[in-house]
This record gives structure tokens, C-alpha cells and sequence, in this order.
């Protein structure tokens, strides 16, 4: 379809020169005992624009909610003794079980998820999150994420609930949401239609391919040094960016990028994320 003939089904909105399906739009869910938490982040930048344009929808569900008692508590004490509290699980299922509109079943009847949903239980404990889990999860149409707080969630929610267990990195916080917050993050920005230039998410740190013959199996490819020699990594980092002026307080931009020659701009590029990629992270590069 050429430039500007673009034409609108009802229920699209525009979006630059496109419509975009609100039909379409991906859903999170969050399950949080602190639901005013995430009013900031998700009111900024790119994920308030994908909101609006009807990319994604959010929905935050409060957990306490889903409590039968008196107190509304969400928490109990550790079988087996020891320090904290823990998530009881009844609340997590039902509030899993109401966002998603049907019985997510016991031990005798197992119930199955919709196609293209998974259940996401934010957990030190849990598998890293890459980039290559955010790309998976930009493919979904639904992600229910649980946020841990206190000691951590009963693991009958890490077996039975969640179909992902996700850490977003190899250190302790205080609770799920900012990890939550990230993921979401780190998946809207992937979902075509999301950043003003498409070329953004193609072309930066962790990006597949960037830089690379490949990437063959197990996500590794060949980087091209600049010396003729190749060398295997993962992913390469961004190359550095720089805007005016040319010269601040004496530090000066890269010459080459100043001259205007695309090729050698591009060599400079490569060779200046190889040359980070090494000196930051190492253990990207195999050799
Ligand atoms: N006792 C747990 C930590 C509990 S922290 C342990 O040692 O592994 C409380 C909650 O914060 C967790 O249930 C989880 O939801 C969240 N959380 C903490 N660190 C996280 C991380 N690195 N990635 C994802 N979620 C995390």
C-alpha cells in the first residue's frame, strides 16, 4: 500500500503513516500486593505511547484482593521454620484464575493455558532474562506476571501456576515489580509499531545478528575483527554514540565520524563494539 492510502478498520488507530489493530494489542497482567506501583513507569516514554496507540494493554491486579480473611493477608509463615513470610499460594492462583477467566485446575486436573499465554513468576531463583526471552515474549498475545515479595512465593506457584520462572539478574531485590516492570519494558519496545524507528531494536546491544555472519546454533556467530580474523560471540554490544558538539572541553569526537566516508564509519562501528564488548563483557566473546 503506497504512502498515505493507508486506510483504518474501525477499532485502529493511526499510527504515523500505518494503522495499528487495537484488536491486536498485547496484554500484561500484573499481580502485586502494591498496584500503585507501577502508575510512574508505565506512564513514560515509549510504553505510555504503545498504551496509547493500543500496542499493549496493562492491567494491574490487586492480590489482596484474592484474600478470604479478616486481615486480607497474602502471606504466612515458613513450614520448616525460619526468617520471613511467605506468599501463600490460594490468593496467587485465584487472582491468576480471574485475570484469565477460567480454573487453572489441581493436582488430580491439570489446566491448560491458551495458546500464546504464559504465566510469569519473577524470581531470583528463576532462569536469566535475555534478550532472546524478550524476543519470545514480544511473540506472545498474553503475559500474566506474579510479583514475589518477603521471603519469596510457595514454590506450588513456581510448579502448578507459573509456566516461567524469571530472574532478572544474578542479585537480590525487595520484591517483583521493578523486575516485572522491566520485563514489560524490554518486550514492548520489541513489538513492531512500538519505537519511532524500527531500526532502533535491529540494530543495538544484544540485537540478533548485529554485527555478525550468523548467528549459527546456540545464538553464536562470527564477529569480523577488522584484521581479517573472526572471532565467536554471543552478541555485541552497541557501538559508542556520539551528537554535538564535536569537541567538549577538549574531547573530541572520532575523527571518522566527522568525514562523511559510510564504509569506514561502519568499520569504525564494529571495531568500537568489539573493542567495548571485550572490555565490558568479556565473557560474550568465546575465544
Ligand atoms: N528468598 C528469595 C528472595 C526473595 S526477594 C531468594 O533468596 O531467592 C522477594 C521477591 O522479589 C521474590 O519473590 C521475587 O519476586 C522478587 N525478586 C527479587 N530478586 C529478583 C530478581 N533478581 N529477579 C526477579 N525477581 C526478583
Amino acid at each position: 500500500m503506497g504512502q498515505g492510502t493507508c486506510v483504518g478498520n474501525a477499532g485502529d488507530v493511526p499510527r504515523g503513516r500505518g494503522y495499528v489493530r487495537l484488536a491486536e494489542a498485547m496484554r500484561f497482567d500484573l499481580i502485586t500486593i502494591f498496584p500503585e506501583f507501577f502508575a510512574g513507569p508505565l506512564d513514560h516514554g515509549i510504553l505510555r505511547r504503545a498504551r496509547e496507540t493500543g500496542l499493549v494493554e496493562v492491567h494491574v491486579q490487586d492480590l489482596r484482593v484474592f484474600t478470604q480473611d479478616r486481615h486480607r493477608s497474602v502471606d504466612d509463615r515458613p513450614f520448616g521454620g525460619g526468617e520471613g513470610m511467605v506468599l501463600k499460594p490460594e490468593p496467587l492462583f485465584e487472582a491468576a484464575e480471574a485475570v484469565l477467566g477460567h480454573n487453572l485446575g489441581s493436582a488430580e486436573q491439570p489446566a491448560a493455558l491458551g495458546p500464546k499465554t504464559v504465566i510469569v513468576l519473577m524470581s531470583a531463583a528463576g532462569k536469566l532474562f535475555r534478550q532472546e526471552t524478550a524476543r519470545r515474549f514480544a511473540e506472545l498475545d498474553r503475559l500474566v506476571f506474579l510479583c514475589g515479595r518477603y521471603e519469596g512465593v510457595d514454590e506450588r506457584v513456581a510448579d502448578h501456576l507459573a509456566t516461567e520462572e524469571i530472574s532478572v539478574g544474578d542479585y537480590v531485590l525487595s520484591g517483583g515489580e521493578l523486575p516485572a516492570m522491566l520485563v514489560i519494558d524490554a518486550v514492548t519496545r520489541l513489538i513492531p509499531g512500538a519505537l519511532g524507528n524500527e531500526a532502533s531494536s535491529k540494530n543495538e546491544s544484544f540485537s540478533e545478528g548485529r554485527h555478525f555472519e550468523g548467528p549459527r546454533e546456540g545464538g553464536v556467530g562470527l564477529v569480523a575483527t577488522g584484521d581479517g580474523s573472526r572471532i565467536e560471540a554471543r552478541a555485541l554490544l552497541d557501538f559508542p554514540h556520539y551528537t554535538r558538539p564535536a569537541d567538549f572541553r577538549g574531547w573530541k569526537v572520532p575523527e571518522v565520524l566527522i568525514g562523511g566516508n559510510h564504509a569506514e564509519v561502519a568499520n569504525w562501528r564494529r571495531a568500537a563494539a568489539l573493542e567495548k564488548t571485550q572490555r565490558n563483557r568479556p565473557d560474550l566473546l568465546l575465544r
